[in-house]
């Protein structure tokens, strides 16, 4: 059952509305409240969208901070994942994980475990209701939710050195990117921005930026752009009118989607959804905010507008429109809670705020113009297929090896002269890299270099091929001259194509 309805005036249109969507059949989904500020915004906004005539059959479930603390390192136990995978449609409240303890991010876990793999954050300035710098902002943040640093795969190499792995595949990138189009075509959006930084990371985000190239071409009717994430993210933040919807990979865009959303007028007023090919989680972007928890302070905005979104996702257009369109109207009306508030303005707080917008439904906004927040279907079946029927498998071949050292007792020289003073059984050494930086032969004697090197073989004269089992010779040699391997990389070629890079320096 929805949260019980506190009493206040209900407008006429909207009672005909409750009226008419009696008829349809309640659509089940799962409600967490979440943590901290969350119980007070979900019960505002289940209030809210009940009025608004959505059709939901709700379970609630717990997550988060009391079940971290039954000792469930996930968050979440065995019952509520069952509800999950039964009903595919979450409305989460903000979580609050706790510090240390090997405790996980719920939201990454329920991001993965889902495959969720779109994160859709729309921000929108509501000038001149919400005091902003930037009046004309209006920009969608189409977020790759699964890749790229957040694989989560980390490790300590040597005393020095820690390393995260950042992962970029290609089925990946074409199905965040095609969903991007999808949005923008679904909400006639005329332009999608993309950005990487793949003037250095030439193959991870340079793999993004191709199949970004790629799929836009069946996409005529967008005007497509791409910019390096670093003047990208300086021209969002200063000239955010000339972006409409922007995809990117998943740490610039979980950056930038906060700065866009703050830049709105508060981290409060923005919601995001998460859709994957088996399930959605909508979700206000801001947190538990436990500095205001339990003081009726908190702005519902952003949760409600992730319910929205949802409403659209499941079919409700009618009930999301209502809703959206009383949120809007109850801003213009000068009602606001704390986080917005000033001179001339009623403040508001979450439940006189909720109420306030619950009066409105069935009226019409003036000034504010409620936008689109229609989610595209997943993409997923179109992608598959244009996946297998493009998909050829490149003619890969075993040129090298790199081998990473944990060393302290020398510098590249030594570690240089020591291996060549073994047999390598047909390798070459080619070169050593510290850090990115080439260090012998002939390395800069200002380099500072720390106790982590890759040392490059490639197949020598003696060998005009490799293979696993010649990897092992060479790593047992290598071991048996004294040197600590902490891990290698094997070097392939495909289609005759280097598939490594040539490191820096050369
Ligand atoms: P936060 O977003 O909770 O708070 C940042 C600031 O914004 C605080 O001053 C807070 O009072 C204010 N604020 C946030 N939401 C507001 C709202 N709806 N209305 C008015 N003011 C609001 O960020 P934080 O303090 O860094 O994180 C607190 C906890 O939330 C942490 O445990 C963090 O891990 C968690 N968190 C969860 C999510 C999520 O569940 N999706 C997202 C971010 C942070």
């Amino acid at each position: 059952m929805l949260a019980t309805v506190k009493p206040v005036s209900i407008s006429r249109q909207a009672q005909s509305a409750e009226i008419v969507s009696a008829r349809q059949p309640r659509m089940p989904i799962v409600v967490a409240p979440g943590d901290g500020i969350g119980p007070e915004i979900m019960s505002a906004v289940l209030r809210i969208i009940e009025v608004a005539g959505a059709r939901l059959d709700v379970r609630s479930i717990e997550v988060g901070e009391k079940v971290y603390r039954q000792g469930v390192i996930s968050g979440i136990d065995p019952g509520a994942w069952a509800a999950l995978r039964e009903r595919r449609v979450l409305l989460k409240g903000p979580i609050t994980t706790p510090q240390g303890g090997g405790y996980k991010s719920l939201n990454v876990t329920l991001r993965k475990t889902l495959g969720l793999y779109a994160n859709v954050r729309p921000c929108t300035a509501y000038s001149p209701c919400v005091p902003t710098l930037h009046p004309a902002l209006n920009v969608v943040i189409i977020r790759e939710n699964e890749e790229d640093l957040y694989a989560g795969i980390e490790h300590r190499q040597t005393d020095d050195v820690y390393q995260c792995l950042k992962l970029i595949s290609r089925p990946g990138c074409e199905r965040i990117i095609r969903y991007a189009f999808e949005f923008c075509k679904v909400n006639h959006r005329r332009k999608l921005s993309c950005f990487t930084k793949d003037n250095i990371m030439k193959m991870t985000d340079g793999l993004f930026h191709q199949v970004f190239m790629e799929i836009a071409a069946e996409y005529p009717e967008i005007v497509t752009e791409h910019q390096i994430v670093d003047i990208g993210a300086a021209r969002l933040a200063t000239r955010p009118q000339d972006f409409d919807v922007i995809v990117m990979p998943n740490l610039y865009g979980d950056i930038l989607s906060d700065v866009a959303a703050e830049m709105t007028g508060s981290v409060g007023l923005a919601g995001s959804a998460n859709i994957g090919d088996h399930g959605a989680l909508f979700e206000a972007i801001h947190g538990s905010a436990p500095d205001i928890a339990g003081q009726d302070k908190a702005n519902p905005s952003g949760l409600l507008l992730a319910a929205v979104m949802m409403l659209h996702h499941i079919g409700q257009h009618q009930a999301a429109g209502r809703a959206h369109r009383a949120w809007l109207k109850t801003l213009e009306d000068g009602i606001c809670t704390p986080d917005i508030a000033r001179p001339g303005r009623t403040v508001a707080g979450t439940t006189r705020f909720a109420n306030e917008v619950i009066a409105r439904i069935g009226r019409e906004p003036n000034v504010l113009l409620a936008r689109s927040m229609a989610l595209p279907p997943v993409v997923a079946a179109k992608q598959s297929a244009a996946h297998a029927s493009r998909r050829t498998f490149a003619e890969k071949e075993m040129v090298g090896v790199d081998v990473f050292l944990h060393f302290r007792d020398g510098n590249a020289e030594t570690i240089a002269t020591r291996l060549q003073n073994i047999d390598l059984d047909g390798f070459t050494l080619l070169m050593i890299i510290n850090r990115g930086v080439k260090v012998w032969p002939n390395g800069a004697p200002e380099t500072f270099c720390v106790d982590h090197w890759r040392c490059r073989f490639m197949i020598g004269n003696s060998r005009d091929q490799t293979d696993h089992a010649a990897i092992l010779v060479l790593l047992s040699r290598v071991a048996a001259a004294g040197f600590d391997f902490i891990k290698t990389e094997n070097l392939y070629t495909f289609d005759g194509e280097a598939g490594y890079s040539l490191g820096q320096g050369q």
